[in-house]
């Protein structure tokens, strides 16, 4: 049976250990002398477009090509992510995540399911997404439910059809997450006891990005999810979000705090000019911008969402959280999520500097 030694990053502490494990973890013990390294669960990425080139809106070979890359940045369970194109395109792009869900990618992460990214969302809040918004039909729902691989859904809540669309996604299983929306704060409330009304999960599209912010006599959808049972994701590159408000989102939410990358294909490349969903962006300093300096998809890897948050001055323990405890809940994958016995044998091994060394899927090292 392999064995890890290391730091190990535990739901309650940091303890330098040793990992025993199969597939899944068979014990968790002290250990006197470890190597200088930190074994943390693996991590979660909910929301992401792309990378090293390959967009989830591509096809099976691309949703390979972009899995592999995220994997070599430590995520071990990843849900490929559509863009807001016409819907047959959208339809196309989920039967090809529902595909390598079945096959699964040999040597990859954990491909979960989908997350649709549009198009139920607000035509007036489209963020970088291409102008193909549409609302959330019946029929096009259960379309898109048919497919089997949609894990979470990002939906303005003032669409037509939301509510019905709501019951729908929420008798599937499915996360709904209230985002690109021009809701309010009472709107967004109301959708978030809607959705746990119906037995659903509800959570936010990046926190803070393509919705309105808090102000005084405005307290807007971000008060509402914060101030809420809800999760939210978040994209903490530090452009799309300061640490100041990192913190402060952090601080209220805790555990319903969900890290994600939101990246496009262009992570992982040089920067320079790129594309998303048939738009060109250009790539400097970190940022990716349309060509009218809206923020664009990220080119965030979740090891560098890690290095944010520690440098931002969380604590290791709730860092890692951000990146896999959180998630898993949020998701309901009871299975992953923390280095404990009977979990799966997902781990991320960090040198000293927090850069990744090794990463494990299931008990078998793919980086
Ligand atoms: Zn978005």
């Amino acid at each position: 049976m392999p064995d890890l030694d290391g730091h190990l990053v535990l739901a309650d502490r940091v303890m330098p250990g040793r990992l025993s494990f199969s597939d899944q973890i068979h014990a968790v013990a002290a250990h006197n002398t470890v190597p200088d390294r930190y074994i943390l669960p693996g991590f979660i990425d909910g929301h992401v477009h792309g990378g090293n080139g390959a967009d989830t809106m591509d096809g099976v070979q691309a949703i390979h090509t972009l899995s592999r890359f995220h994997a070599q940045h430590g995520t071990t369970t990843i849900l490929p992510t559509t863009i807001t194109r016409p819907w047959a395109d959208v339809m196309d792009a989920l039967y090809a995540v529902a595909e390598v869900v079945s096959t699964q990618i040999p040597g990859g992460p954990v491909v979960h399911g989908a997350h649709l990214e549009g198009p139920f969302v607000s035509p007036h809040k489209l963020g970088a997404q291409p102008p193909y918004a549409i609302p959330p039909t019946a029929d096009r729902v259960a379309e898109a439910v048919g497919t089997g691989c949609v894990k979470v859904v990002t939906l303005a809540p003032e669409l037509p059809h939301a509510q019905t669309a709501i019951k729908q996604f929420a008798e599937a299983g499915v996360r709904i997450s209230l985002g690109h929306t021009v809701a309010e704060y009472e709107e967004t409330n109301a959708a978030i006891c809607q959705i746990c009304a119906v037995g659903g999960v509800a959570g936010g599209t990046h926190l803070f990005n393509a919705m309105a912010p808090i102000t005084s006599r405005k307290p807007g959808p971000v008060t509402a999810l914060m101030c809420s049972d809800a999760y939210a994701e978040m994209i903490f590159d530090t452009h799309h979000v300061h640490p100041a408000t990192f913190r402060l989102a952090h601080r209220v939410m805790g555990g319903r705090l969900v890290f994600v990358t939101d990246a496009m294909r262009a992570t992982g490349l040089p920067e320079g000019p790129s594309q998303l969903g048939g738009q060109d962006v250009m790539v400097k300093d970190g940022a990716a911008r349309l060509p009218d300096g809206t923020l664009a998809g990220s080119v965030l890897t979740l090891d560098q969402a890690l290095r944010n948050a520690l440098q931002a001055g969380t604590p290791l323990l709730e860092a890692a959280a951000l990146l896999s405890t959180n998630p898993a809940r949020y998701l309901g994958l009871a299975d992953r999520g923390t280095l404990d016995v009977g979990k799966r044998a997902d781990f991320v091994v960090l040198d000293s500097a927090f850069m990744v060394q090794e990463v494990w899927v299931g008990g078998a090292r793919i980086v």
